[in-house]
């Protein structure tokens, strides 16, 4: 043995450095091994979106370097603090053995914080949750690194950087490989045993290694080329040529997005420019209305296509979950036409309805989201997930990290899709629902202002993720539909948000299909977007690469089964027949039967004029003047237009009603829910 690096040898020299470049190489390295036996590369930034082969490749070398320089610097701090304390060189050992502590304690804070057994992934964390702080688990590192460093100071002769690294190798590879597997460990006694299996395995290799005193070089070399055929054979599979994988059909729902607030349908309003530069290129509905005046009814309604009383799923709760399970989605019907269905929402609501999605991710975008960064968000590669939790931290209300999550979940797609492609991609935005923008302050922005600002980020969000669809290449022969669950009240009637009335603010939403291969058309008959599901049927082509049927998609829009809004309520009427709580449009002309206090002051009571309403939205858009009393044959013309959709309806029968109430969600799903601000 070399005297020279030994610990206590002052002449250990350059050692050191090679120390701290060969442990964050290694550690890199086989995290990238493990991780493509999984199929994943690294993505720091979505680089050479155009060429799947560089852009993984230039990924993974940005990877690399940034566990090589974050070592080195940590090895820079250890040896400086040598100097200044005229220290031997076990001062690096005991560095790198503090670093491994501290990441361990982090890993500890993430089964913890993101404790299966408790938590759906998708779903976060429970009602009841309260993880201990990261600092509590710090001091637990802080405490195993004292107990580990006597044991070193123990052998403190004999140990060398080299025999160090026996010992300090395996159990940093142990931690990187804990975080990869432990994301889908399942369950709280699994994931233990599991961290369990991975500590005795790390430290008897080390032993075993301690023992067999090999040379290092050799495995070294031996991981380093690994890592980069893994990587290089990663770029080539994903960079081969593909055929007819290009043509994505993208469906955006805007969260709470109102039509007539968007100034590619009102030129009042200066909120969707990105949008309206497609206007040679689209077909927008004037005139299309929401399955329902709420976010969770209305989803199962476009995934479905089947009206509310054709899903009675009116909660999110367990038992809507298992029988959205028995109805046919979108998902699964593109599957059937070679579509590959990805799911990527930011209301944790929408998240319950991926089934069939063959990736479901959910980013929460709220301000209040702190706490709710690593029980939604768990990277397999541990230095992007460092660098992630970091950055949240940092942001303000405003969490850039989310966004920049969710610009490389689409990057990744785009990079895989000449092996997956075509995709089917269904994403819910939340930005004008939420008021959440960068900049916002709920404070002091008004409720209309903030929800406008909201509008124009999403605009904005729609150009950088078309920018991405080209830079990819993939853009020119894949479609966008741009749609909303239900509008939203800015003070019309007094009144703020959804969830209440039928009036246009809450139902009438945007409906709009875009993208190169589309000739422009402006549609004005009345549409209701539960016709969404049956009209893609018409358009997506039967199998990928041909043309889109783009004329079947209007004309199976036109030709819908009613253009009828229901709410979620039902109520006995006088005549002991149930009465619904619906809407109904011909034309420019609407009928509402409102059987609860839903406009105030106008549906008090039982009579005629308070329980049915006519507007001629033309010359009364802001549905002021009923006329049902003064027009009682459109009245009842519309109640036989009515009657004529009730007889064609599918109806399932209600189901039975809840008992209890929080329970019967998903778990973690309330606090979510609140913390977007339902529920309240
Ligand atoms: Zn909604």
């Amino acid at each position: 043995m070399n005297k020279s690096d030994k610990i206590p040898g002052i002449k250990g020299g350059p050692s050191w450095v090679m120390f701290w470049l060969i442990g964050g190489a290694v550690l890199g390295s086989s995290e990238i091994i493990a991780n493509a036996f999984l199929n994943r590369f690294p993505l720091v930034f979505g680089f050479f979106v155009s060429s799947p082969f560089w852009g993984i490749t230039l990924n993974y070398s940005i990877y690399i370097s940034l566990y090589i320089v974050t070592a080195l610097v940590a090895g820079i701090l250890a040896e400086l603090s040598r100097r200044i304390f005229k220290a031997g060189y076990s001062v690096h050992i005991f560095a790198g053995l503090a670093l491994l502590c501290a990441l361990i304690a982090y890993l500890g804070h993430g089964i913890e914080a993101s404790d299966l057994g408790k938590v759906l992934p998708p779903a976060g964390i429970s009602e009841t949750y309260r993880p201990f702080s990261l600092w509590l688990w710090f001091g637990a590192g802080a405490i195993l690194f004292l107990a580990s460093g006597s044991m070193i100071i123990k052998v403190f002769r004999r140990m060398t950087f080299r025999t160090a690294g026996y010992w300090l190798v395996p159990v940093a590879l142990g931690a990187v490989l804990f975080n990869i597997f432990d994301r889908s460990s399942g369950p709280w006694p699994f994931r233990l045993i599991l961290f369990g299996i991975v500590v005795l395995v790390s430290v008897g290799v080390g032993g075993v290694l301690a023992r067999l005193r090999p040379r290092l070089g050799p495995i070294i070399i031996g991981i380093f080329t690994a890592a980069l055929l893994a990587v290089s054979l990663q770029g080539i599979y994903y960079g081969w040529p593909g055929k007819d994988y290009d043509s994505h059909l993208i469906l955006m729902v805007w969260d709470a997005q109102r039509a007539d607030t968007m100034s590619v349908y009102n030129d009042d309003f200066s909120t969707t420019p990105n949008l309206e530069s497609w206007r040679d290129h689209m077909i927008i509905f004037r005139q299309a209305y929401s399955p329902a005046n709420y976010t969770f009814a209305s989803h199962v309604s476009i995934l479905t296509g089947r009206y509310l009383r054709e899903h009675h799923l009116y909660d999110g709760t367990e038992s809507d979950r298992a029988s959205y399970g028995l109805f046919e989605n979108m998902a699964d019907t593109m599957i059937g036409r070679g579509y590959r269905p990805l799911f990527m929402v930011e209301n944790p609501w929408v998240m319950v309805l991926k089934k069939g999605f063959k990736e479901a991710v959910n980013c929460p975008t709220h301000v209040a989201a702190e706490g709710h960064f690593l029980p939604f968000y768990r990277n397999p590669f541990l230095g992007i997930q460092l660098f992630d939790h970091l950055t949240f931290l940092l942001d303000g209300p405003f969490k850039y990290t989310v966004l920049r999550i969710e610009d490389r979940v689409l990057t990744s797609w785009l990079l895989r899709a000449r092996r997956e492609g075509p995709y089917y991609l269904f994403f819910n935005w939340m930005y004008a629902h939420s008021r959440y923008y960068p900049g916002c302050n709920p404070e002091k922005d008004g409720f209309a202002e903030g929800y406008n600002k909201g509008t124009e980020f999403m605009d904005l969000r729609l150009k950088g993720w078309i920018d991405s669809f080209k830079k990819a290449r993939q853009f020119s022969r894949s479609l966008f539909l741009i749609t909303s669950d239900h509008g939203e009240l800015l003070g019309e009637w007094e009144m703020y948000g959804h969830a209440k009335t039928l009036l246009e603010p809450v139902l009438h939403v945007p409906l709009i299909l875009f993208g190169k291969p589309v000739t422009p058309e402006v549609i004005k008959t009345p549409v209701p977007v539960v016709s969404l599901k049956e009209s893609i049927e018409a358009l997506v082509p039967s199998a990928p690469g041909q043309p889109w049927h783009v004329k079947g998609f209007i004309d199976t829009m036109l030709h819908n089964r009613g253009t009828v809004v229901e709410g979620s309520f039902d109520f006995e009427g006088p005549d002991n027949g149930i009465r619904w709580f619906l809407a109904c449009w011909e034309g420019n002309n609407k009928y509402m039967q409102d059987p609860h206090e839903y406009i105030p002051g106008h549906s008090k009571g039982l009579d005629m004029e308070s329980f049915y309403f006519y507007y001629d939205l033309d010359s009364d858009p802001g549905e002021k003047n009923n006329q049902a009393r003064h027009r009682p044959q459109e009245v009842l013309r519309m109640q036989e237009a009515i009657s004529q959709w009730e007889s064609r309806l599918d109806v399932v029968p209600l189901p039975p009603p809840d008992e209890g109430d929080e329970d019967e969600y998903p778990p973690g799903l309330l606090k979510q829910l609140r913390a977007l601000g339902y529920m309240r």
